[in-house]
């Protein structure tokens, strides 16, 4: 399994699959051909029906300004839900081509090639890596930073700090969030809209969802955020772990310890499973920053390994067969609201598994095949194509008015 570093990268939203994974593909392609003078990228799959919402041709002609980009929505025979195929030319001749996948949370593949990323930690599976902490008589984040080596904590504070900056920069942004859908930004309003007589709980609830808001709007407003795991799931971690450290009081060094543990379990998700909501619906994107959430606050509140195991379990569990349907490709409705109460429902997960872990019947292992096998069986319209569900729903309505 490879570092958790690559789980959380910085990137400008509003998709990691169709913005960051897209530019980090023509990246890849400019280098390998440097002369060429012109560039064509088809967009398959996903990338051709969400890419326009997505802003995936923004993102790509970041990295070749001119480049010709098409939106093929015919092709089913594809080796990925994600894919493109990039050509470059010079003076009039091909000189190459390759098909590239985004296959979730801003990472590429390039077809016939292995990854590149070094696999550096020995177990795949949860169950495997509890069973060496045992022996080490280690907790879960000693082991992280044991593996990782050095330089995890630095790249982790890196990583921190602009996931808290994206919450402080979305709590001051106010209007129209952009794509048409005229969805206005709400983050603000949350966090100031203290109703009378409001309890502490219902407080901790708003202010938990003003930070998430704040994050997934940025996001929306293709901004710079922190994929966690994906950049539609990317305000889940933040707006949670900021509440925990500053209405909260947790240090900061803790948080940091959090994030490696729900670094860790966003990881084995992605190890085992999938991230991607092109290839398993949002259950692998929410699923995933609700698990890598609720596992991280259990560590935080210093819960052992088997409750930060339930926490994790019970939070991917409840979001099994979660569909992505975004209205008109946009990363706004479903998705903003959605984070909020993924990390609310993390909360719930965590309190439920201070008292009943040794009750148990499913690991987390088996539940992440299960959204695995769940995502593969699900049909396509429900995943990040805008074909089915809300999207459906909404065009509909729209049709009638
Ligand atoms: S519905 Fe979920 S998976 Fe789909 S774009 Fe929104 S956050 Fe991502």
């Amino acid at each position: 399994m490879r570092s958790i570093k690559s789980v959380y990268k910085i990137g400008n939203g509003p998709s990691s699959s169709h913005t960051v994974g897209p530019y980090n593909a023509a990246k890849h392609f400019l280098k390998e051909y440097p002369d060429a003078d012109t560039f064509h990228v088809t967009l398959y799959g996903s990338l051709a029906f969400t890419g326009e919402g997505h802003s995936t041709g923004k993102a790509i002609r970041t990295v070749l300004p001119n480049a010709d980009i098409s939106f093929n929505k015919t092709e089913e025979d594809l080796p990925h839900p994600n894919t493109m195929l990039f050509i470059a030319e010079k003076g009039g001749q091909e000189i190459g081509r390759n098909r590239i996948f985004s296959v979730g949370g801003g990472s590429i593949q390039i077809e016939g090639e292995t990854a590149e990323e070094e696999c550096i930690y020995s177990f795949r599976y949860l169950s495997e890596i509890l069973e060496e902490c045992r022996k080490q008589n280690i907790t879960l984040k000693d082991y992280i930073y044991q593996t990782e080596g050095e330089g995890l904590k630095e790249y982790l504070k890196e990583i921190w700090d602009a996931m808290k900056t994206a919450v402080e920069r979305g709590l001051k942004a106010e209007g129209i969030l952009p794509g048409g859908l005229n969805v206005s930004r709400k983050a603000k309003t949350l966090f100031e809209k203290r109703c009378y007589n409001e309890s502490s709980d219902v407080t901790m609830n708003r202010i938990i969802a003003a930070y998430v808001y704040a994050v997934s709007e940025e996001n929306a407003s293709e901004n710079v955020v922190v994929t966690a795991p994906t950049c539609g799931s990317c305000g889940v971690i933040p707006g949670l772990f900021y509440y925990m450290q500053y209405d909260k009081g947790f240090p900061e060094e803790e948080i940091l310890d959090a994030l490696a543990v729900a670094g860790l379990i966003g990881n084995i998700i992605r190890t085992n499973a999938s991230i991607s909501g092109a290839e398993c619906g949002c259950q692998a994107e929410i699923g995933s920053a609700c698990s890598m959430a609720a596992a991280g606050l259990a560590s935080l509140y210093g819960l052992e390994m088997d409750k930060i195991e339930y926490a994790a379990e019970i939070a991917m569990e409840h979001n099994l067969g979660l569909t992505c349907d975004p209205v008109m490709g946009l990363v706004q409705i479903p998705c903003i609201e959605r984070n909020s109460v993924a990390a609310l429902r993390a909360v719930n997960c965590v309190n439920i598994s201070r008292f009943l872990s040794e009750t148990r019947k499913i690991s987390f292992d088996e539940v992440v095949e299960t959204m695995y096998i769940t995502g593969k069986d699900m049909d396509s319209r429900y995943k990040e194509t805008s074909h089915g569900g809300l999207a459906a729903m909404y065009e509909h309505k729209s049709e009638l008015q």
